[in-house]
């Protein structure tokens, strides 16, 4: 229903340029002036068709009409130019300047209590007996009443303060009644104790206490001013009064006449008293209203926090781009530093692949410096630094230490026999005898040189070692050596000498070899293949050098 009243009035609005405009020479054209009738289409009218009459009379070649017009309608009339002046309050008119491009030609002066005023605000109050409410902080989980939510005079001036004050009223009032025009209502609940507090335009109480509807003293007025000059109760700042405007279509030339017809209207003239008012001054300085509606953020101050893609792009562009510069060269920076990272973890495998065949080549190294290349026994030099070792050891701890010096018997025979290769895996063979037949961790066999050996055996005294010496000999006796292709299978004997001593100042590791060398040379003598035991005086003078391989 009530879109439909919009349309039809839209229509109609549209169609009245035409019609007032439809030939600009013919004398009487009509000029409409757009009145906010906030007191209903009937008083609007009443009020302000004299003053049309006047101009009527006084600009030639026109015709002046009054359309009274609410908050919408007005906006739409505007919007559409269908009105060529404006008779509205300050908060409208300040929307309408700064969405239409509509300027004030006067000030509405404004007639109260016998006074003229220019300007005026609102007081905010309760009764004088509320002793609980005496700050606008007071008001906090109060029941509050105004005229509209959108009145200028009658809310929001009250608003500004409270949003001032901390005072979100929608949120810290228990309650908010708006009920409209005349503000008379609002005194009376407020007096009647029906609401803990409220708000009227300035001049409203001390009017009603002239005229014997309330008493002054039964209300107090909260977050009170005092502005030089100016004699009523308020609560905030002053605005300037009503202005008329004009359209941003209407030609200098009309504004003017009009501006200059209505300034030398007299305030006792019938058309002043018909608008109750004493007539009109010059504009006055709207910017406190813009400033209220900015701070309320109200009509074309509605999206000022509202930041779009657009507005942001255009005043952040070159912050957004250093942005993504810097964010490109933080990617570059991680990507290089992630290619390092690799790289270095790459060449730390290969590092740790080098350490680990350097270990094994050390390793290698190691066991090739102590081992002989042929057998695998324990070479000469080893042999050396183990027999000092032990020696060393069984002098600390008094025990016996015994050294077997293995020959193989006619082994100059076998190879000329049966070859050196043969003659060499005849060592190889003799060598794991050797092994197989010692039993403690500490007994060490040695290749001695050539196709000699030896064994260390720590902690054994002479009969202990000729035992092992004997086992040597018989084993070696029954090892069955390979055999070269179309040969019989060779056969081997060892000579075995022993010596054993516990080791003494005057005694020395050379010479427990000289004295095992000794009995091994008794061995021999004695028909190979048996074990001698060294007898004391049967070294000889020089020490035993290893026969060459
Ligand atoms: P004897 O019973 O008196 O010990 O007689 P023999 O022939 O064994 O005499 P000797 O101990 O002097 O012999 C050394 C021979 O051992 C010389 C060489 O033919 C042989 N021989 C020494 N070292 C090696 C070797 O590494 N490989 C081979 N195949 N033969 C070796
Ligand atoms: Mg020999
Ligand atoms: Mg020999």
């Amino acid at each position: 229903m009530r879109s439909v009243r919009k349309t039809m009035l839209m229509a109609f609005i549209a169609l009245l340029p035409l019609m007032a405009h439809g030939d600009e020479t013919q004398s009487g054209e009509e000029v409409r002036i757009g009145v906010l009738a906030h007191r209903g289409p009937e008083a609007a009218v009443q009020a302000w068709t004299p003053t049309a009459e006047y101009l009527n009379r006084t600009v030639p070649g026109r015709t002046f009409r009054v359309v009274p017009l609410n908050n919408i309608t007005l906006d739409e009339a505007v919007a559409a130019g269908s009105v060529d002046f404006v008779i509205t309050n300050p908060g409208s008119y300040a929307i309408l300047e700064a969405t239409y491009g509509v300027t004030r030609i006067l000030t509405l002066r404004n007639l109260r209590q016998d006074g003229v005023y220019t300007q005026f605000g609102a007081v905010i109050f309760t009764r004088a007996d509320r002793d609980d409410i005496e700050t606008l902080r007071d008001l906090r989980g109060k029941s509050f009443m105004a005229v509209r939510a959108d009145a200028f005079g009658g809310y929001l001036m009250a608003l500004r303060e409270f949003r001032e004050a901390g005072i979100r009223p929608e949120r810290d009032f228990t309650r908010i009644q708006y009920v409209g025009l005349p503000q008379d209502q609002i005194v009376l609940a407020v007096a009647a104790g029906e609401v803990d507090a409220g708000t009227v335009r300035t001049d409203t109480l001390e009017r009603m206490a002239a005229d014997g509807l309330v008493r002054m003293d039964r209300f107090k007025v909260i977050n009170r001013r005092q502005v030089t000059g100016f004699p009523f109760l308020l609560s905030t700042g002053l605005y300037p009064e009503w202005a008329f405007a004009r359209s941003a279509h209407v030609p200098e030339q009309l504004a003017h006449q009009v501006g200059m017809a209505l300034l030398q209207l007299a305030p006792d003239s019938p058309e002043t008293r018909a608008s109750q008012s004493a007539g009109w001054t010059m504009p006055l300085d709207y910017t406190p209203v813009h400033e209220l509606l900015r701070e309320l953020r109200i009509g074309p101050y509605a999206d000022l926090d509202r930041i779009d893609l657009e507005t942001l792009l255009r005043h952040f562009w070159h912050w957004l781009l250093l942005l993504f510069g810097l964010f490109v060269v933080v990617s570059m920076v991680a990507a290089y530093i992630m290619r390092i990272n690799r790289r270095l973890s790459h060449s730390q495998a290969q590092l740790l692949e080098l350490a680990g065949a350097l270990e094994e080549s050390n390793r290698v190294l190691q066991e090739m410096s102590v081992k002989d290349g042929l057998t695998g026994l324990a070479n000469h030099r080893h042999f050396e630094e183990v027999l000092a070792r032990e020696w060393a050891r069984s002098e600390r701890q008094d025990m016996p230490l015994s050294l077997l010096m293995v020959d193989i018997d006619h082994f100059k025979r076998h190879n000329d026999r049966y070859g050196h290769l043969a003659g060499d895996q005849c060592l190889r063979q003799l060598a794991a005898v050797l092994h197989s037949a010692v039993q403690r961790p500490a007994d060490l066999p040695a290749r001695f040189g050539g196709e000699e050996f030896v064994v260390v055996l720590p902690e054994t005294g002479t009969d202990g070692a000729q035992i092992v010496a004997e086992r040597i000999r018989e084993m070696v006796s029954r090892l069955t050596l390979e055999a070269c292709e179309g040969q019989p299978r060779p056969h081997v004997t060892v000579s075995v000498g022993v010596a054993t001593r516990v080791p003494r100042d005057a005694l020395t590791p050379e010479r427990l070899i000289a004295a095992a060398d000794a009995a091994l040379y008794r061995a021999k003598d004695a028909g190979r293949n048996c074990v001698m035991a060294h007898e004391t005086g049967d070294e000889p003078p020089g020490l035993r050098q290893p026969s060459p391989a």
